[in-house]
């Protein structure tokens, strides 16, 4: 059972990685300081503290179908909730919206309407915030095979919510005075490597060595 694995999980964590951390673990319990808002895809296959090899208390994480990040203004908005609290209280300085490979969720947007009847919440949450992207790509890959518009919409989508996040006055603010950089990200299931986009050729490339952030929006609208 797999509730089963998940308690003997819960043990094992605590008998050893626990005791080895306990120190850290004291520390995080006064308060914590991550400088990275992290948003993906609830999809089981990505783990963010994983592929980043982040400890406890590094990542704020924000997670929902399709790592999507509702415009400003959206009501009962809790992603809007927790990039707030993210830049206001903690202090945030980068925000990584990280897509990936073989996304349920993009797959869902492509065939829409296969959605109503079966799951009318993920379709409202689809229909609302995924139109952007499964309108470019149906109205500009028309005949491109399957997988190529899965792959455009993945990438195409996380350019939309990094859009989405430059609609926050708090973002729009910290990026004024340069204190919050973007990142736009694709994770890759098979290959475990992450493709960033590099705004100067306009593609996503693999993310070795430098971050290729997103182009500030408010840079050179600073007023003396
Ligand atoms: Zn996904």
């Amino acid at each position: 059972m797999a509730i089963k694995r998940i308690i003997e999980g819960l043990n094992e964590f605590h008998d050893n990685y626990f005791i080895t951390h306990r120190k850290l673990f004291e520390e995080l319990s006064n308060g914590q300081n991550p400088e990275v808002l992290f948003i993906t895809c609830s999809d089981s296959r990505i783990d963010p503290c994983l592929i980043t090899q982040s400890l406890p208390g590094e990542l704020f994480v924000i997670r929902n179908v399709g790592n999507i990040i509702p415009a400003y203004g959206t009501l009962n908005n809790s992603e809007g909730a927790g990039i707030e609290y993210a830049v206001q209280a903690l202090g945030i300085k980068d925000i990584v919206v990280c897509g990936h490979s073989h996304c349920g969720a993009m797959r869902g947007l492509l065939q829409i309407g296969n959605l109503a009847q079966q799951m009318p919440l993920v379709y409202d949450w689809l229909k609302h915030y995924g139109e952007p992207t499964r309108r470019l790509v149906l109205d500009n890959y028309k005949d491109a095979p399957s997988d190529k518009l899965l792959k455009i919409a993945i990438e195409q989508n996380v350019l939309t919510q990094i859009e989405n996040l430059e609609t926050y006055p708090t973002i729009r603010s910290k990026l004024y005075s340069s204190q919050v950089t973007l990142h736009a990200w694709v994770y890759e299931i098979e290959t475990g490597e992450v493709f960033a986009y590099d705004a100067s050729v306009g593609k996503f490339k693999i993310l070795e060595n430098r971050p290729f952030p997103v182009p500030n929006i408010m840079t050179g609208l600073a007023l003396e």
